[in-house]
């Protein structure tokens, strides 16, 4: 009886307040959170892992020194996976980073990748100003789950963004780079020394930010970098 009544009354909130889904804007039916049951079925795992070798350990080759790389979710235009990212990202919805980092700490978790192998997890940092104004990191809950399940230890404070410069896109590559190197600061890399660092972001597209923020993380002794997002935008002919 006390269940029942409890039930009616999420019936009544849930027509007084209607929850949508945020993949998609349709309303969610009792039970369900954060995604409705379809677009929870229809969300692009890429089931890529940290033992093979993948599609995302193949964007930075002959770029950076890193370990691995993997990604949860191809990221598709006007696709499920960048309307919940735009949702996380601006829309003030700083949970699904955590509905997120559950999901992809469980899959790791399960297949036993990166069991014992990740000391540090480290989100890529917003520039301040940024921060303050969004009020939130949206990669920081994900990489938090991350942390918890892989059994690292979350720092988000040595890596940090010292500029706020856009890219700029018409410089040749070398240019750019050169540009972009002193975005990202490491902090105090003694810190780093001897550590094996999951670097985190939300979405993988030409890996430019990560290989800056990589970077920075080796200028620590016998540091080892792998990388991790919550999507990446698949190339074609991968
Ligand atoms: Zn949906």
């Amino acid at each position: 009886m006390y269940k029942k009544l409890t039930n009616i009354l999420i019936d009544i909130n849930s027509v007084l307040f209607p929850r949508v889904c945020f993949g998609c804007n349709d309303h969610l039916i009792r039970g369900e959170e954060t995604l409705c049951t379809v677009c929870r079925n229809n969300l692009p795992l890429t089931d890529y892992t940290f033992n093979e070798e993948n599609p995302v350990d193949r964007i930075f080759y002959g770029r950076i020194n890193i370990e691995k790389a993997s990604s949860f979710l191809f990221f598709i235009e006007k696709g499920i996976v960048q309307q919940v990212i735009h949702n996380l990202k601006y829309r003030n919805q700083e949970h699904i980073g955590d509905f997120l980092g559950d999901w992809y700490g469980q899959q790791l978790l399960e297949n036993h990748e990166l069991k014992n192998t990740i000391d540090l997890v480290i989100p890529v940092p917003l520039h301040f100003k940024k921060l303050r104004k969004r009020g939130y990191n949206q990669v920081s809950k994900f990489a938090q789950k991350l942390a918890f399940y892989l059994k690292a230890e979350y720092v988000d404070n040595l890596l940090v963004k010292t500029s706020n410069t856009k890219t700029q896109t018409r410089k040749s590559r070398v240019g750019r780079w050169q540009q972009e190197k002193s975005l990202y600061k490491l902090q105090d890399p003694s810190r780093v020394n001897n550590k094996r660092i999951l670097l985190v972001d939300d979405v993988i597209t030409t890996g430019g930010t990560m290989e800056i923020c990589a970077q920075a993380l080796s200028k620590g002794t016998n540091t080892t970098i792998y990388i991790a997002s919550m999507a990446v935008v698949p190339k074609t002919g991968n």
